[in-house]
């Protein structure tokens, strides 16, 4: 019997599918059985007869939970889905192993193994074919530039008519990773004065490459896998300091900075936005129920300011490029998939592979990841000392034959 790989419908809120039409089509030449609940593509403009036409079958979502070996989500399914989900079965998503860990709990106790993409570790080069966070925030970066453009009462291009000359806008770009620099790029192809900030040092010449000034940051805080880490108190308050002084000579402002696992931090205290001229637009990309980086931002609202500016609450901006965002999520799914099955199309994961063993949140009822069980106060794994040696990645890869 072939293994089935089926895909959701998202709640109301979320406009993507973790399964698009093109890869289902590619998963089924591979012969796997792929199931996609009745309705699960219509807002990323997927429509059920096209998943037909790909060779999957439509099906309830009862259908789609229980038949799958391999479910495929965009986000965390609700409590009553999770609930029929078991053992044995893989689910795989934004399942916001770090900060929603009740839900992966219950998944463990279920026996369910789940993937979740925030564990990914992104510096593998093996591993930037599946990695979800990048593909959906370089969206989102791109995105918040035009929202900004949307929201703003002025041109962005510096404009020469008879009717008199227009300033460019000026836009800084605080937090300037994979979305900043995204964010970055795009307003400066709309004509906008373009300035980048961020702690790690390493991103001023990324930013500069972009043809946009970097500002240098008191503060340097580069933390472990490139990433940032998070600040003390008093640098925080050292950082905002010295925001407030950049933040008031722009126009808009588009923040993007996130810890992982973390709050994130606050880059635009009250005294900013106090300071901000009328007309001004903030664009929070950090935007979440954990609090944002602009004060005030609601995620999913857009905030007026008794002083004239507007803050906008962005934290799901991919959802709004649903088909552009799906087709890039489903490829990184597809990458999973092509990934852990085996020759015959059996699932197989391994967890002694360096990629599986931190993208794995749960296998077997065990909290797999390190980074998961250090956030639990769970003690790190030790590798079994008489494990049997195991194929080598590039043995299995080999035995897999051409994708
Ligand atoms: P992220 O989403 O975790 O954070 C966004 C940005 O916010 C980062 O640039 C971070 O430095 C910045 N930030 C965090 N706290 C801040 C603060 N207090 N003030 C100002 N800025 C702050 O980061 P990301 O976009 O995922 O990228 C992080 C790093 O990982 C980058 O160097 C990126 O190039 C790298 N990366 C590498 C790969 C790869 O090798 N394949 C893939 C993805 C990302």
């Amino acid at each position: 019997m072939s293994t089935i790989i089926s895909t959701l419908k998202e709640s109301d809120d979320e406009n993507r599918v973790a399964i698009t039409p093109d890869v289902a089509e590619k998963l089924v030449h591979k012969d796997f059985q792929v199931l996609v609940e009745k309705g699960a593509g219509e807002k990323a403009f997927f429509s059920d007869q096209a998943y037909v036409d790909a060779g999957a079958t439509v099906v309830s979502r009862d259908d789609a939970v229980s038949k799958a070996n391999l479910i495929a989500v965009v986000n965390q399914p609700d409590e009553a889905t999770r609930a029929k989900i078991h053992e044995g079965q893989i689910l795989i998503g934004l399942l916001k192993a770090l900060v929603d860990t009740d839900a992966i709990q219950e998944l463990a106790k279920q026996k369910v193994t789940a993937l979740s993409f925030e564990l990914l570790p992104r510096t593998i080069s093996r591993a930037q074919s599946m990695d979800v966070l990048s593909s959906q925030v370089s969206i989102a970066g791109y995105k918040a530039a035009l929202v900004a453009a949307d929201q703003f009462a002025r041109y962005l291009p510096m404009m020469i008519t008879a009717a008199g000359t227009a300033k460019p806008a000026k836009v800084l770009v605080l937090g300037t990773g994979v979305a900043g620099l995204q964010a970055i790029g795009t307003a400066k192809r709309l004509g906008a004065i373009v300035s980048g900030y961020d702690v790690r040092p390493a991103s001023r010449g990324e930013v500069e490459s972009l043809g946009a000034e970097f500002l240098t940051s008191s503060v340097s805080a580069v933390g472990a896998g490139g990433y940032a880490r998070q600040l003390s108190a008093d640098e925080q308050k050292q950082q905002q300091d010295e925001l407030v002084g950049f933040i008031k000579q722009n126009d808009i402002v588009i923040t993007t900075a996130q810890v992982p696992g973390k709050k994130p931090p606050l880059l635009v205290p009250q005294q900013a936005i106090d300071n901000a001229k009328s007309g001004s637009v903030f664009v929070d990309l950090a935007a979440s129920d954990l609090g944002g980086n602009v004060s005030g931002s609601k995620p999913g609202q857009t905030v007026m300011t008794e002083n004239g500016a507007k803050i906008i609450g962005a934290g799901n901006l991919a959802s709004q490029l649903a088909t552009s965002a799906s087709e890039m999520f489903s490829k990184n799914v597809q990458a999973v998939i092509n990934d852990i099955a085996d020759k015959d199309g059996n699932l197989n994961i391994d967890l002694t592979d360096d990629v599986m063993s931190q993208l794995v949140a749960t296998d077997h009822g065990e909290i797999i990841s390190d980074r998961l069980r250090d956030a639990l106060n769970l003690p790190t794994k030790q590798p079994a000392e008489d494990a049997p040696e195991e194929a080598t990645k590039e043995t299995k890869d080999a035995d897999k034959g051409d994708e």
